[in-house]
């Protein structure tokens, strides 16, 4: 356990010891990480920088002590409600991210159904098995039922399966644009139809798209509505540090209307330190991430962001092609903008093992995340990948090559037992022994890849079990050293 050094060091030692703790992190400015972070090149992330910094000690918790934060959070606000077709009656707020502007989406459809809908005993929520778990994780702080509806054969919503769902106790529908998956649109003037018809609540989750689909539009491409422009959508989340470039910690929540944002905030009045109300789920906020979502929004302004969207779609164009044209493996679904996902295709027997492909890229120095149900390895597409498309094209090449060759299928069940015994170092005591009962009888070696490991997560018998090993897993990862 680590306890506070006894004695003051000096800067230059902990500036070292900071900068050799990064060295095994992935690296993202040359364009190999695929996912987690969105780099808009030097000048734009120095800008960004700089505007964090000049505002790095101010807490956006006080708007009265600091009326520059809240002019630019009411500026950021109004910008994305532009772009999304807010109407004059909108009103949201900046968040700290995707996961805050959800959780408060779906506590303000918790507490607008308490007024409104006093029929309504335990709250329930009817959302795509693609949407964002951050639904399921304010579904379970705020107590609301979670329906998962399996999505169509194109990864789409399947609307009808989601009308079906609906009962009493529904109070809120979601659908993504795009979902993060597969990187498509959902249905959502589908959505907007059943959610009118049946007096419910629509939330779009475009954290992700939110700052890139109107671009993308703009330049000509084909984008299904999703926006306010839908009659039925009732509030939107949109990330600005993802596809608006900006510093960690910025999203925006908007409503279609102030008194549905009115149920989102708190206020406790009677407390000893004062008057207290806030808008979000934090207290205290930070500053720099106001002030840099601002900058980095006037600075680049439509045009800016029409540039750098047109670049990232022509790279995602000439990915998809390539992609699809190698044996083996093609882009699942038909994604709008610019995130995508490779997976195993079928059209040519098998398809390949991609969860061993996405270990033969990590061998080469790429990151990409794996996805289950289908199988498949995630792209997040931004600037930096502009510069790296060749090369990524080309080690995929060569990755494709040795997964063929290394053919997972004709390896025995052995090896994703055995693989559990390499999880053994990972896991804690009682987890490894959970795995073992569900595995039986461990073999003797050791593959040292993932790709083992996750073909032996997905023969785990029961989800609960994976719940619990995923729990020690995180439990395991958040000790301290010794
Ligand atoms: C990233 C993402 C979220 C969650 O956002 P965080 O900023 O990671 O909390 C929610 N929905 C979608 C579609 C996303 O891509």
């Amino acid at each position: 356990m680590a306890s506070l050094p006894r004695k003051k060091s000096n800067r230059a030692n902990v500036l070292s010891a900071l900068k050799k703790a990064r060295g095994k992190d992935v690296n993202w400015k040359d364009g190999k990480v695929f996912s987690l972070v969105f780099y808009p090149g030097e000048e734009i992330y120095s800008l960004l920088q700089e505007a964090y910094q000049m505002f790095f000690s101010e807490n956006g918790l006080n708007p009265s002590a600091f009326p520059s934060l809240r002019q630019f959070e009411n500026d950021v606000v109004s910008m994305v409600g532009s772009l999304l077709h807010a109407p004059r009656t909108a009103a949201g707020s900046m968040t700290s991210g995707g996961t805050e502007s959800i959780l408060l989406a779906v506590y303000t459809a918790r507490e607008w159904a308490r007024e409104h809908r006093p029929g309504v005993r335990q709250p329930e929520m009817i959302i795509p098995e693609s949407a964002h778990p951050a639904f399921d994780k304010a579904a379970h702080y705020f107590g609301l039922k979670v329906h998962h509806i399996p999505v169509a054969a194109d990864f789409r919503a399947d609307v009808k399966a989601m009308e079906k769902a609906i009962n009493n106790n529904t109070v809120l529908l979601v659908g993504s644009a795009p979902q993060y998956p597969q990187g498509v649109v959902d249905p959502l003037r589908e959505l907007g139809q059943i959610a009118l018809k049946h007096k419910i609540l629509l939330h779009t989750d475009a954290c992700v798209g939110g700052m890139m689909l109107p671009f993308v539009k703009k330049l000509g491409y084909r984008v299904p509505d999703f926006d306010f422009k839908v009659p039925g959508v009732t509030s939107i989340s949109v990330d600005i540090h993802k596809y608006g470039y900006a510093a960690k910690g910025a999203s925006v929540v908007l409503y279609r209307n102030r008194s549905l944002r009115r149920k989102q905030f708190f206020v406790h009045s009677g407390w000893t330190g004062g008057i207290y109300g806030s808008p979000g789920v934090l207290g205290t906020r930070a500053g720099g991430s106001i002030a840099a979502a601002w900058a980095v929004m006037q600075y680049l302004g439509e045009e800016g962001y029409l540039k750098i969207n047109r670049e990232v779609m022509q790279t995602v164009e000439w990915l998809r092609k390539k992609i699809d044209s190698l044996p083996g493996i093609c882009i699942l679904g038909n994604p709008e903008g610019t995130v995508m996902s490779i997976g195993p295709d079928h059209s040519q027997g098998e398809g390949v093992d991609i969860y061993q492909l996405g270990d033969e890229l990590a061998v080469r120095g790429w990151h990409l995340d794996k996805q289950q149900n289908p199988a498949s390895l995630h792209l997040t597409v931004n600037y930096a990948h502009t510069t790296s498309k060749e090369a990524f094209l080309a080690d995929l090449k060569i990755a494709l090559k040795r997964t063929q060759k290394w053919n997972w299928h004709k390896l025995s069940a052995n090896v994703q037992i055995a693989l559990a015994r390499g999880l053994a170092g990972i896991l804690p005591a009682e987890a490894f022994a959970r795995l073992s009962r569900a595995q039986g009888k461990l073999g003797k070696s050791v593959p040292r890849r993932s790709a083992a490991m996750y073909g032996m997560m997905g023969s785990l018998p029961r989800e609960g079990d994976l719940d619990e090993l995923v729990l020690d897993f995180l439990d395991k990862l958040y000790t301290p050293r010794k």
